[in-house]
């Protein structure tokens, strides 16, 4: 059997109830070939425009329009202060407010106070209803993209924010309580009945408090131990029913807190800070079990999300996208345990950004190594990070200019599908343009060329190009379809 007719030949073997949309082998030219979009770009550059140039250039055969977020890195334009692209139009999106960039109608939302969540940015237009007939034309697939990031001063919002170890409201919202969970399900219900989409993509680049508490991603130095989530009414509850002392949850997270101000002012325990760390987990279980109920959480937030769109629609195909923190912590990436996924997956797009890679994992490591590793030097952290993550980069100076290797990503590429025993399709998530800080490693055509050959090589289903068209550079996304073109 060929490599491809053995992965169907494991698809259609693989667990009964699962990916049925996929159950019928796909010709072996049916890679999917996906590009993140947001309405701003079909404002800007017109409808028609925008998918000749995505079919012309690198013949994109699914758009991923970013449907809700409330953050720019997917549904704005510009992030101030980057270099603007070589289309579209030239300035920022000072204004950006973000929502639902499709209609809402309100019928579904009845279980949730949130509920007003139109986007003021593009009046009278919705994306779904002005892309989808060119699309289905062309036929390109078209998913709807959205993910978990809120605004505070929505009407109805503070009933479903997470409350942080200190007793604040988080601007995050928690999937143990009801509301929440209705309204990811109101949402869904929303675009799988209104519109003939082929699928939906939901995102949640968030881990739970422990990884937080230490900092375990990029960005970590920034994170203040005493503001990790959650602690509300909801989850409390949850805890008790699952037989853990809430109190000593609070407690041990509280220590938590002080042992990580403790290692980032390099105040040394005597036992060193690695078994200060693993002391503290061994006295206070509650932390990790805390951690395990919020991971359960998000979880269960993607089985209920399959659930409702299935039941709406057999054929429609459900997945996710896979925060890049799962390259960088092993602490996050334990708790993405991909054969769980096949539970409740049709798809999975991992983020395999490897240019932004290289800035990000330099500051994951920066982060870690003066919080739970300190016990080690950032570059011994980055080694070690190497081995337990299983692909091999440059130095620690190097790697903010340098990025990461499409290697990187032919690695990651084949743990996913691995992963996945062949029951999901794996789609991987390559990045153009994504903003990186001054002197860190931009985008090249090669740079796209090469990661996409990486992605075919690893044996992916098809890729995504990310994050958003509007901050590409044209010569960058033609590089992708001359690497398929090869
Ligand atoms: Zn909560």
């Amino acid at each position: 059997m060929s490599e491809f007719s053995r992965r169907e030949f494991a698809k259609l073997m693989a667990g009964a109830g699962v990916a049925t949309h996929f159950r019928q082998p796909a010709e072996p030219t049916a890679w999917t070939i996906g590009i993140q979009v947001g309405a701003v770009s079909f404002v800007d550059e017109g409808v028609d425009p925008v998918l000749d140039l995505f079919q012309r250039d690198a013949d994109i055969n699914a758009l991923f329009i970013a449907t809700f977020s409330y953050g720019r890195g997917i549904a704005g334009r510009q992030v101030p202060g980057q270099p603007l692209p070589d289309h579209g139009k030239q300035e920022y999106d000072a204004e950006f407010h973000g929502g639902n960039f499709a209609r809402t109608r309100e019928k579904y939302y009845a279980h949730t106070s949130l509920k007003k969540i139109e986007a003021p940015d593009h009046p009278g237009f919705d994306v779904l209803d002005s892309v989808l007939p060119q699309a289905q034309s062309r036929r390109m697939k078209v998913f709807c993209w959205y993910e978990d990031v809120f605004r505070r001063d929505l009407e109805g919002i503070d009933y479903l924010q997470e409350v942080t170890l200190s007793g604040k409201k988080a601007s995050t919202l928690c999937f143990h309580n009801p509301e929440v969970q209705a309204f990811w399900q109101a949402l869904t219900e929303d675009y799988v009945r209104s519109y003939a989409i082929d699928g939906v993509m939901w995102g949640s680049e968030r881990q739970g408090p422990f990884g937080n508490a230490i900092g375990a991603m990029h960005g970590g130095t920034r994170a203040d131990p005493l503001e990790v989530t959650c602690f509300c009414d909801f989850c409390q509850r949850e805890g008790k029913s699952r037989g853990i002392d809430v109190q000593r949850a609070v407690e041990g997270y509280r220590k938590l807190a002080s042992l990580v101000h403790d290692s980032r002012a390099v105040n040394r325990p005597t036992d060193g800070y690695f078994v200060s760390y693993w002391r503290l987990l061994l006295e206070y279980p509650e932390i990790l079990a805390w951690e395990k109920l919020w991971n359960d959480g998000q979880q269960a937030t993607y089985a209920n999300i399959y659930q409702l769109a299935k039941s709406v629609r057999r054929d429609i195909a459900v997945g996710w996208h896979i925060w890049h923190n799962n390259s960088f912590s092993p602490f996050y990436r334990a708790a993405q345990d991909y054969a769980e996924f096949r539970k409740y997956s049709d798809f999975l797009k991992v983020v395999m950004y490897n240019n932004c890679g290289g800035p990000r994992l330099a500051s994951y490591v920066n982060s870690v190594s003066r919080t739970i590793l300190a016990d080690l030097s950032p570059e011994e952290v980055l080694g070690l990070t190497f081995k337990m993550q299983n692909y091999k980069e440059t130095s620690l100076d190097e790697l903010p200019r340098s990025g990461l290797s499409a290697d990187y990503v032919e690695r990651e590429t084949r743990r996913s599908v691995a992963g996945v025993s062949g029951a999901v399709k794996i789609w991987s998530g390559i990045d153009i343009d994504i903003p990186t800080g001054r002197d860190e490693k931009k985008t090249e055509p090669w740079d796209v060329r090469e990661a996409v050959l990486a992605a075919l090589r690893g044996d992916a289903d098809g890729v995504i190009l990310s994050r958003k068209y509007s901050e590409m550079r044209l010569a960058n996304l033609r590089a992708a379809g001359e690497a398929l073109r090869r």
